[in-house]
């Protein structure tokens, strides 16, 4: 019974830096990270990723955008929007991120603890019909569809605590209630989306909760808004998964968010999920990397949150 940590140097190979400048979300973000835990004297068992199918992806998103993803790498396109830059090893890359999730939840299925995928590009803004936002596939969701449909395991919940709302994930599981988003994010903030009336629609309403918080928010009063809305989520589904969507960009030193956290305060979160998915889910949680920008603090704080899951 080991934590997990998938990883794969070859995440590093979607290079999104060009003659416009230095991309924040760049390679280095997870080699750091990778670097920083082996440096570590944590029990931990690596694994490296499988890729992901065109199947598993189409749980979640259309062909047409897995076809224009795969052809804008083929031809050399730089950009699929302003945000999200690529090269020709981007579509590989991103079905092997999708693949690390499936990967984890194999493991966690399989009699492991738990697991961390430190995977690039992220995720959750990717949504069934677009790729934004430095997302190209929606490495979650991907997941979360994969444990129903390979492993049976039917309620899935998901925590997304990045500092951004997660406006993909809502968008592809809105009017669905086996799998229930739950979002603390800054708002106003990028991507627009994720106010208290974005609750959900038809069988899924009640299954999306977001919690939006203003700029400056202290720990104190996350921490809070975290308890209830965990409460809230668990009484309605009780998980036999539980996803997190691990944003490090609410840090409270991170460039791209103006949020209050510290490290110890993702550790106390990864607690109370671990908590929940013990009750619930024979423990089963699978934490997937998105955001976090702050190349000097990330891994520090990334390994408090691996030590909370090893603990
Ligand atoms: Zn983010």
């Amino acid at each position: 019974m080991k934590t997990v940590i998938v990883y794969d140097h070859r995440y590093t190979e979607h290079e999104t830096s060009s003659l416009y400048g230095v991309h924040p979300e760049r390679p280095e973000r997870v080699s750091l990270i990778a670097n920083h835990l082996k440096s570590n004297e944590l029990d931990l068992l690596w694994l490296l990723p499988k890729q992901a199918e065109r199947s598993d992806v189409l749980r979640c998103h259309t062909s047409m955008l897995f076809d224009l993803v795969e052809r804008a790498c083929q031809t050399g396109i730089e950009y699929l929007d302003p945000d999200t830059a690529i090269c020709k090893h981007s579509f590989d890359v991103a079905l092997l991120a999708a693949g690390g999730v499936l990967t984890a939840i194999d493991s966690v299925v399989g009699g492991n603890r738990n697991a961390f995928v430190i995977v690039r590009p992220p995720g959750h803004h990717a949504t069934a019909e677009r790729s934004q936002g430095f997302c190209l596939f929606n490495n979650v969701a991907i997941g979360a569809r994969y444990a129903q449909h390979r492993h049976g395991l039917e309620r899935v919940l998901i925590v997304d605590w990045d500092v951004h709302h997660g406006n993909g994930t809502q968008d592809i599981f809105y009017t669905d209630d086996s799998v229930f988003y739950l979002s603390l994010h800054q708002y106003p903030h990028y991507p627009g989306t994720g106010s208290r009336t974005e609750e959900g629609d038809g069988r899924g309403r009640g299954y999306t909760l977001n919690v939006p918080l203003r700029a400056g928010t202290s720990a104190t009063d996350y921490r809070s808004a975290f308890e209830r809305a965990l409460s809230q989520a668990v009484n309605k589904l009780h998980p036999d998964l539980v996803l997190i969507s691990a944003g490090f960009d609410s840090h409270k030193d991170d460039p791209l968010g103006n949020l209050l956290l510290d490290d110890a305060d993702f550790a106390w979160m990864t607690n109370q999920l671990k908590a929940v998915a013990e009750k619930y889910a024979a423990g089963r949680l699978v934490s997937v990397l998105e955001g976090g920008y702050n190349l000097k603090k990330l891994p520090a704080t990334v390994a408090e949150h691996v030590k909370a899951l090893c603990d």
